[in-house]
């Protein structure tokens, strides 16, 4: 959007030095443009805002680290970008620490409430599953959210300033205000209907009715209160007070607005969660996955995201080919057949609960040797293709069926920081769809979340079980992927992405990209991009289409999407050099910012 606007402008130069008439809506000077990439030293940032960068780099030019960096850089991505991340979510925060010279996480997903059960996503009055819609838009979708704990348990660990110094500016921004640009304003106008059906929603969001202006100031003073609380109290007014209090009689008793803007075609459902629900929630620290690739160590997201183990087990696959002496078409057909089967295991046996044996086993070099014998390098395999049997023996090529391609939607968002000590932040949050569940709470300013329909609604295995029900306390599977790459054990690379299940498909992508394909990490992520999940068809951008549609083996289907994912990324070079990076164009482009430009100027 930011490039199209300076173009814009120049034209508009262009013609008045050549003496045309001023048009009356150019008095306004165009903003200057987001950076999607930056080359510096002593830190750098990276998110789908430039607010956000600028505050997360203020943090890191004062001394904060990485962890405290992407805390505030965080909590302002609530106030700019509220339909895909806040307080009402959860996600996932991948960090290396230089003094350790190890790789944690934190799981803040959302958890069930304990009142959910397996057919909590069956209409009792038809015994069918809920449409995706009807799940969302309701108290049934909330999962009790994690990043507020998120936060506050890094900044314990690893941290060097208190939460309330980090929500601070944040504050400052949600009460001053930001300016309104086309992709805040699309995501309400595409969530009118919904929003519309809530008091609390449509008068944060649709004030008179509308969208507010492109280009106008928007300012949400409840949020700006909420976190002020937060910093005074810390984060028990959220999980065992007064916050806490409202969040769950949202959930029980949804604000429904007496005069709805717009039509809703489903009833909208109440759900159970309790204030006990809340003050039971807890952060998880799992082992990170680790897989090597090409000598690099990758290190990514374990349960219950399956993005560490999808994106592991498609890059030990990838390993067995050396990519970079095809085509690009050729390595683009073994990316996507190693994603189908990838998928089919991750389908077949990730979810909150699966032994840590099954997951060493799927990222098992053996096991990719046995999924790679079925790639054809001259045809696409008939999709679905079957999960392999990740039981230690291995060998010969498996079958049997399975496929679950429903996820493709693109909310979340995703950061990257690097700071002058070596410490890497890689964090990816959200509230499932843009725009969550539809319900502000009321006062409070935030969004809540509708996670829990990352469950599968029914079984999707036949036979088998399923590993994604829903149950009490249960962890709806991700597909979230924050990666962090270690070259001779020190960071070389991080990078996330937004985009439901292809979020697996694009951090793969741009790994390939980067690793194999002899592109620069800004190329790595500006190139064209497809996602490969098991299904009948690959989605795929249009120029990726273009690109590669003719030279692809016989087999595969591409299904044309506009997009794919809104990454961002840091490498770290020599000499303490390092490229930050975000999206030229998706989703309106990112911004990156480094603490020290080079070459100086
Ligand atoms: N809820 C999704 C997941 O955890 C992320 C949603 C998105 O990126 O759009 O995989």
């Amino acid at each position: 959007m930011r490039p199209r606007l300076l173009f814009t402008a120049t034209i508009a130069l262009a013609t008045m030095a050549a003496g045309a008439a001023v048009p009356a809506q150019a008095a306004k000077p165009a903003e200057p443009p987001k950076e999607p990439v930056a080359v510096g030293y002593g830190g750098a940032v990276s998110t789908v805002d430039e607010t956000a960068t600028a505050v997360g780099l203020d943090v890191l030019r004062r001394g904060g680290n990485a962890v405290d960096a992407a805390v505030a850089a965080a909590a302002t991505l609530g106030v700019t970008e509220p339909f895909s991340a806040g307080v009402g979510g959860g996600g996932f925060f991948v960090y290396y620490d230089a003094k350790s010279r190890r790789v944690h996480t934190i799981d803040g997903r959302e958890a069930a409430p304990a009142s959910m059960t397996a057919t909590s996503f069956t209409n009792p009055a038809t015994g069918q599953p809920y449409a995706f819609d009807e799940a969302r838009i309701s108290g049934l979708s909330v999962g009790v959210p994690g990043t507020l704990l998120t936060w506050r348990d890094a900044l314990a660990r690893w941290g060097s300033r208190s939460l309330a110094q980090l929500l601070t500016p944040a504050a400052r921004v949600a009460e001053k205000g930001f300016t309104v640009d086309e992709t805040f304003a699309s995501q309400i106008a595409a969530n009118r209907n919904a929003f519309g059906q809530f008091s609390s929603t449509s008068a944060l969001y649709l004030p008179g009715g509308q969208p507010p202006a492109v280009g106008s100031t928007f300012r949400n003073r409840d949020l700006a209160d909420t976190y002020r609380l937060i910093a005074e109290r810390g984060t028990d007014v959220f999980y065992r007070g007064e916050v806490g209090r409202d969040l769950a009689a949202t959930v029980q008793h949804p604000p429904l607005s007496a005069r709805p803007l717009g039509a809703w075609p489903y009833p909208i459902r109440p759900a159970g969660m309790t204030t006990a629900d809340l003050a039971g929630y807890r952060t998880r620290f799992p082992a990170p996955t680790r897989s090597e690739y090409r000598g690099l160590e990758v290190y990514g997201m374990s349960t219950p995201s399956s993005g560490g183990v999808a994106v592991g087990e498609a890059l030990n696959i990838l390993e067995r080919y050396d990519l970079r002496s095809m085509s690009v078409a050729q390595a683009m057909h073994h990316y996507l057949e190693a994603s189908a089967l990838a998928f089919a295991d991750r389908n077949r046996y990730v979810g909150d609960h699966t032994p840590s044996g099954v997951l060493r086993e799927l990222l098992r070099d053996g096991y990719a040797k046995e999924r790679a014998c079925l790639i054809d390098a001259a045809a696409a395999l008939p999709k679905p293709v079957a999960p392999g049997v990740p039981d230690g023996a291995y060998g010969g090529c498996s079958a049997a069926p399975a496929a679950d391609t429903r996820d493709d939607r693109k909310s979340t968002t995703n950061l990257t920081v690097a700071d002058r000590w070596g410490n890497v932040v890689e964090y990816t949050l959200t509230i499932e769809a843009t725009g969550g569940n539809g319900m502000v709470v009321p006062g409070r300013g935030f969004l809540l979340n509708n996670e829990l329909t990352d469950f599968n609604f029914a079984p999707t295995q036949g036979s088998a079980p399923d590993p994604n029900l829903p149950a009490p306390g249960k962890r709806p599977r991700s597909s979230m992927a924050p990666t962090i790459v270690l070259a001779d054990g020190r960071p070389f690379l991080a990078v996330g992405t937004p985009g439901g299940a292809t979020i697996i498909t694009t951090v793969l992508q741009m790994l390939v990209n980067r690793i194999d394909l002899g592109m620069s990490l800004p190329q790595a992520l500006a190139a064209p991009r497809a996602s490969q999940r098991n299904g009948a068809s690959t989605q795929a951008e249009p120029a990726f289409i273009t690109a590669y549609a003719d030279d692809l083996p016989p087999g595969h289907v591409l299904a044309s999407t506009a997009e794919l994912g809104a990454a961002t990324g840091i490498e770290l070079l020599r000499n303490g050099r390092m490229v930050a990076a975000a999206e030229p164009v998706r989703r309106g482009g990112g911004a990156a910012a480094v603490v020290g430009r080079w070459p100086q100027h």
